[in-house]
């Protein structure tokens, strides 16, 4: 625990983000009531109106719709790392990849979004990259590779329209291909971040790791805010 969170739970105890019960982020009464659905043993979840472009899906924890304390949780996250919410959360996509079989004779390399350094100096961590570190904790044969750059600063997607959110993004990310290619043929790819809404910045890494050469590349969020 860093000892700013230290301090910040001390200051001000965790209080569950949802029915603010007092002693955590996420209570578990909060916990045992999420609904969450078996996925098929094919993960390829489109918006109903287009398929992705490059992804070949999307695998993810749960329904926001049917998740609000989910979303609070996820609020939280953002803008306080708490430890014990990396845990569900990382738990929650963890089930999903072995429910899913997805690294069958292969390993499973999770790629967070990656935040520009001038938001990450604000912010002190990079929430996408604790999903990926928790998840890859409790998976067998996973791996978390750092292997997109924010090319530039852009405006924070969530302000931005679904048209504005795709030019934000154009040719916003890099990959280091050394990376890549080294495990391309052995293993599986995912883009990790915390919500997919409309797939945009999924899609936009997914695009620039398959320019790079990668042939398979999924999205692995904790929630999806379509159907
Ligand atoms: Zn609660």
């Amino acid at each position: 625990m860093r000892i700013v969170d230290f301090i910040l739970n001390i200051l001000f105890p965790p209080r569950c983000s949802y029915c603010n019960s007092e002693g955590d982020f996420l209570c578990t009464k909060c916990i045992s009531r999420l609904s969450i659905t078996r996925l098929q043993n094919y993960p390829r979840y489109y918006r109903r109106d287009k398929e992705f472009e490059y992804l070949d899906g999307v695998i993810y924890g749960v329904d926001y719709a049917e998740n609000p304390q989910i979303k609070s949780a996820i609020q939280q996250f953002k803008y306080r790392f708490t430890e014990s919410l990396a845990e569900v959360f990382g738990g929650l996509m963890a089930k999903k990849l072995s429910e899913l079989n997805m690294n069958e004779g292969k390993i499973n390399v999770l790629i967070p979004v990656p935040l520009h350094k001038k938001r990450l100096n604000y912010r002190g961590f990079n929430q996408a990259e604790l999903l990926a570190e928790s998840t890859a904790n409790i998976s067998k044969k996973t791996i978390v590779l750092n292997a997109l750059y924010r090319t530039r600063h852009t405006d924070q997607q969530a302000k931005l329209s679904k048209r504005e959110r795709q030019t934000n993004l154009k040719n916003a990310f890099i990959v280091n291909k050394k990376f890549v290619q080294a495990d391309n043929k052995k293993s599986v790819f995912f883009v990790v971040d915390d919500v997919c809404t409309t797939g945009s910045t999924l899609e936009n890494c997914a695009k620039t790791l398959k320019e790079a050469g990668v042939e398979k590349v999924y999205g692995l969020v904790v929630a999806r805010a379509f159907k």
